[in-house]
């Protein structure tokens, strides 16, 4: 008998199966766009299916626990979302799909698949929880965190991230659960489900003044007991390597570690990455690696290991897959099964790599000065 994995990952062909459509740049006034080939949604079955052809042809597939899924249950649902929506969603999937919300499709068989994907992060948290595998990677899909309790949002059916912390609360009696989300859109629903709440601690790094309108501005901290346990990072288009280093270390990794939390989830969109089309962020595959070990390491240092990391967004199919194979095999502690394309041909050589800019230090100024009323963070 060998040992155990210390890394698992969470996958079903199931996860393919979701369609959200089509969706393309047009003009108002034009319903189908100007194209006589559409395009492919960016929210389509690729990324996640390329990220796993990489973890299987890599040969890294045989160093993970595979954790199999299961449907939530309406009760686990219900524990995030509102009664009527589950009614609603219910409807439309018996009707054969339809919008669960702004820019929440529903194809065929979409709420199964849904339930599949909230359940998959339950599973991995489930399989963090039991051991002897610490570090569950949940490859599932629609993704989650800007489902509101009420309605889809933003390609999000159900709030997987947020049913899976209420399921490590209810179910494995936690008391602090961390929900870091470095998607490069902000976590609205995750946030406004702990948005008053300190047994989950919701940390966002993610472009300012991008999607969703009106989310996620450093001066949300959060509200009643859960004051101070909403931590806000909008980071200005044009970010990269260096300043994001440097919103962990003066931000992000001296407010969890002072939390001290018994697990930690991550909310990892890949769409900070240098060609994504949803993004106007400079992250290359470098970042995806040192990011994911920071968690590990807080994971190590307070949670018992303890770590889920869950697919969110992340639509540059030549390159998101990359970043999220970076990130599961770091997971794992492989480095060295599959080189970034980017940096052997030194398209990563650029001073975003090694400089934080003048609008970045402001930004990272003005978290600090948001957060310094309740964390330890650090001035630059
Ligand atoms: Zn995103």
């Amino acid at each position: 008998m060998g040992h155990e994995p210390v890394a698992g990952q969470v996958f079903s062909h199931r996860y393919l199966q979701h369609n959200p459509g089509f969706l393309q740049i047009a003009t108002p006034n034009s319903l189908v766009g100007p194209w006589v080939d559409s395009d492919l949604h960016p929210s389509n079955h690729r990324l996640v299916m390329r990220t796993q052809q990489l973890v299987d042809l890599s040969g890294l597939a045989p160093r993970l626990a595979e954790i199999a899924p299961r449907p939530v249950t309406d009760d686990e649902i219900l524990a995030y979302h509102s009664p009527d929506y589950l009614d609603r969603i219910t409807a439309l999937d018996a009707a054969g799909g339809g919008e669960a919300g702004d820019g929440a499709l529903m194809g065929p068989g979409s709420l199964a698949i849904a339930r599949l994907s909230a359940g998959g992060v339950i599973a991995a948290v489930d399989a963090v929880m039991a051991g002897p595998t610490r570090r569950v990677f949940a490859n599932v899909r629609p993704p989650g965190h800007h489902a509101m309790r009420d309605r889809g949002m933003g390609y999000c059916i159900l709030g997987n991230v947020a049913i899976a912390a209420h399921h490590a609360r209810r179910v494995h009696g936690l008391s602090r659960v961390l929900v870091l989300d470095w998607d490069v859109h902000h976590g609205n629903g995750t946030q406004d489900a702990f948005i008053d709440d300190p047994g989950v601690l919701f940390v966002s790094v993610h472009q300012d003044d991008h999607y969703p309108a009106g989310w996620g501005a450093a001066g949300d901290v959060g509200v009643g007991e859960g004051t101070g346990y909403t931590v806000n990072l909008p980071l200005p288009a044009g970010s990269g390597n260096a300043t994001y280093r440097a919103a962990f270390d003066r931000v992000v990794t001296p407010i969890v570690a002072s939390y001290a939390p018994e697990l930690i989830i991550v909310s990892a969109g890949q769409d900070a990455s240098i060609r994504d089309s949803n993004g106007r962020m400079y992250l290359t595959v470098d970042s995806f690696r040192w990011m994911t070990q920071a968690v590990i390491d807080l994971a190590d240092a307070t949670a018992g290991g303890r770590l889920v990391v869950a697919q969110e967004g992340g639509y540059s199919e030549s390159y998101g897959p990359y970043c999220t194979f970076a990130v599961i095999a770091t997971l794992a502690g492989e480095t060295g099964l599959i080189e970034d394309p980017i940096a052997a041909r030194g398209f990563d050589r650029n001073t975003t790599s090694t400089q934080v800019n003048a609008a970045a230090e402001a930004a990272l100024g003005a978290i600090v000065a948001a957060q310094r009323d309740y964390w330890p963070v650090l001035r630059g």
